[in-house]
């Protein structure tokens, strides 16, 4: 059994417990697009108030679990607005992160889609995975890369597909979709389910609902698009997994955690928030003699654990 983590975390306790031997794309994303990004959550510090994405993307993952798990519109509805009621962080003026927004974005969602040519195998799954010691380059064999499922499908003819349910409160373009053909999350998942069922997948659903309902009722709130990856594509997912793993063991020994090139990462843009630990990185101090209590962070009361279900990557 891991012992759990008390936050925040020291400078020195965080450098002594040494390199992570679990990934997940959330942790490793973070990590790739800022390493003193992932330093400071590494160390247990986040916003103060959670943003109002993150409960209400929970309670729309609540609501389509038990849809499709056949419990009727009532329940799915009831059950993700008490989740909603509990977490909510949504803001004075914000339309989109209520509890009116998710029941009418059900409604009109099990409208448009009455009946499934598929049928649910499993829903709400964490994994925790061992990378091979073959394929993922020079990496420890005790090291794995994790994450949770929204749901397992069997579709005739196609046979198996994950399900993933995505809210954005961006509109559903052809640019838009277009990046889940190059989302690691999507190779890890294929990648795990092969590994797990030690067959073949068909790949993966993403069924995307855009929580911004449009007044004119033009714009689609809904899409769906099935992902593949061929083999290719999931040893290149292998070895990059393999190879954040290096790096993250090569930062624990230097101890730099350099800041990112791209300033976007910190200001934010077009569906990117801008980065918590803003305030810190304009300190005239180095960044490990920072207090980030003092500058309004607060720390995190548990450990992210995706394996161990749940949570929702990004907006
Ligand atoms: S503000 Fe920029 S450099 Fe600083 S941690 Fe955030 S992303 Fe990295």
């Amino acid at each position: 059994m891991t012992e759990e983590k008390i936050y925040p975390i020291s400078d020195l306790d965080l450098k002594q417990g040494g390199s992570p031997f679990r990934l997940d794309n959330s942790t490793r994303t973070l990590f790739e697009d800022c390493p003193r990004k992932y330093y400071w959550s590494a160390r247990g510090y986040i916003t103060p108030r959670k943003p109002a994405y993150f409960p209400w993307g929970q309670a729309w993952h609540t609501a389509l679990a038990l849809w499709h798990r056949g419990e009727g519109f009532e329940k799915a509805e009831s059950a993700a607005l008490e989740y909603l009621q509990k977490e909510n962080t949504a803001q004075i003026g914000d339309t989109v992160h209520t509890g009116e927004n998710l029941s009418e974005l059900l409604r009109r969602y099990v409208e448009y889609y009455p009946s499934e040519a598929w049928v649910v195998l499993g829903d709400e799954v964490g994994f925790e995975w061992p990378l091979p010691e073959k394929g993922s380059g020079k990496v420890h064999s005790s090291y794995s890369y994790t994450g949770s499922i929204d749901a397992y499908i069997e579709w005739p003819p196609y046979g198996k597909l994950i399900r993933e349910d995505k809210s954005t409160g961006i509109w559903l373009s052809d640019s838009y979709l277009e990046q889940f053909k190059h989302s690691s999350q999507i190779d890890g998942y294929i990648w795990y389910m092969q590994e797990f069922l030690g067959e073949e997948i068909f790949g993966v659903l993403m069924n995307t609902a855009c929580k911004k309902i449009a007044k004119a009722g033009k714009t689609p709130l809904f899409s769906r698009d099935i992902q593949r990856r061929n083999p290719e594509q999931l040893s290149e997912f292998l070895i990059g997994v393999g190879e954040s793993f290096l790096r993250l063991e090569h930062y624990w020994e230097t101890w730099s955690w350099p800041r990112t090139t791209n300033p976007i990462q910190c200001v934010g843009g077009i569906g990117r928030s801008q980065c918590p630990y803003k305030s810190l990185c304009c300190q005239p101090v180095p960044f490990t003699e920072i207090n980030p209590l003092d500058l309004g962070l607060a720390t995190r009361d548990k450990e992210w654990k995706p394996w161990e279900r749940w949570g929702q990557e990004g907006e």
